[in-house]
């Protein structure tokens, strides 16, 4: 496999990217020429109401589906040609991905879970530094503590911070989450934002799918989809930080409980 990386300061680089589907009697154009370049460093939600195309694009930037037509550069490598066991070795090495269903492996430990991507990390990661990778991928989104527990013994945002944890413990160049509050209160929401915006600050590029406003005031950039086509394009103004919110949260519990 020839993989010549260009030198880049993108991450993601999208030119007039189509995705049609040739589904019976007639064709979806589920992407009409997106053209979009993500910065490392950057931190964006994809929005738009349903049937607008967010899926089917965060597919190809994860590299789980490839462009009907159009480039598509991750990290500097030309990935819209590749074929589907290229593609998985991509995944592997550069994308990290975290689900609305956390989808975590229920017998398994915590621990267990985030060693999972480095089984088939083709670097392959000594046994030893495979659990010491895992629990500073545990660390990072607070949750050494419970490296011995099961996803049954855990909370809904513990489960998504052990999914998280399993996102970047291949230490990929891209985070990429569907609908990653989608299952969420919306105070474990705010934590699991919070989580992001400290990973994001450490450098770590994330892309996010959310249906949700008040989700997407957390990142830095917000991308409006609709017809498969990018309507908006802008900068999160007056940006939510997680860490406020739920200190307000908390006054305001407090405050309830002395009433
Ligand atoms: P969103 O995630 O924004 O709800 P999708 O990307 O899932 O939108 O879908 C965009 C359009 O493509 C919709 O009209 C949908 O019905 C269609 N579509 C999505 N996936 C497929 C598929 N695998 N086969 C045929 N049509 C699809
Ligand atoms: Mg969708």
């Amino acid at each position: 496999m020839i993989l010549s990386a260009v030198p880049t300061n993108v991450v993601i680089q999208l030119a007039d990217i189509h995705k049609t589907y040739h589904t019976g009697e007639v064709d979806v154009h589920a992407v009409r020429g997106v053209s979009l370049d993500i910065a490392p460093g950057e931190f964006v939600a994809i929005m738009g109401s349903s049937g607008s195309g967010k899926s089917t694009l965060m597919n190809m930037i994860g590299c789980l589906d490839r462009p009907t037509s159009g480039s598509y550069f991750l990290d500097g490598i030309d990935v819209s040609t590749l074929d589907r066991e290229q593609r998985a070795k991509i995944r592997n090495d550069k994308i990290g991905f975290v689900f609305q269903g956390f989808n975590l492996l229920s017998r398994t430990t915590a621990q267990e879970n985030v060693e999972m991507p480095m089984l088939y990390n083709r670097h392959r990661v000594p046994a030893h530094e495979q659990s010491t990778r895992a629990i500073r991928s545990l660390e990072l989104v607070g949750l050494a503590d419970r490296a011995d527990h099961k996803p049954n013994q855990l909370s809904g945002g513990q489960q998504q911070r052990v999914a998280i944890a399993r996102a970047l413990v291949n230490q990929p160049s891209l985070l990429l989450a569907d609908e990653p509050t989608g299952n969420l209160d919306s105070q474990t929401s705010i934590e699991i934002m919070g989580v992001f915006q400290k990973l994001n600050d450490a450098g770590i590029t994330i892309v996010m799918v959310t249906h949700e406003l008040d989700v997407a005031r957390y990142t830095k950039r917000m991308i409006i989809l609709r017809d498969g086509k990018i309507l908006t394009d802008e900068r999160v103004s007056a940006r939510s930080n997680a860490e406020e919110e739920l200190k307000k949260l908390r006054r305001a519990q407090e405050a309830v409980k002395l009433a």
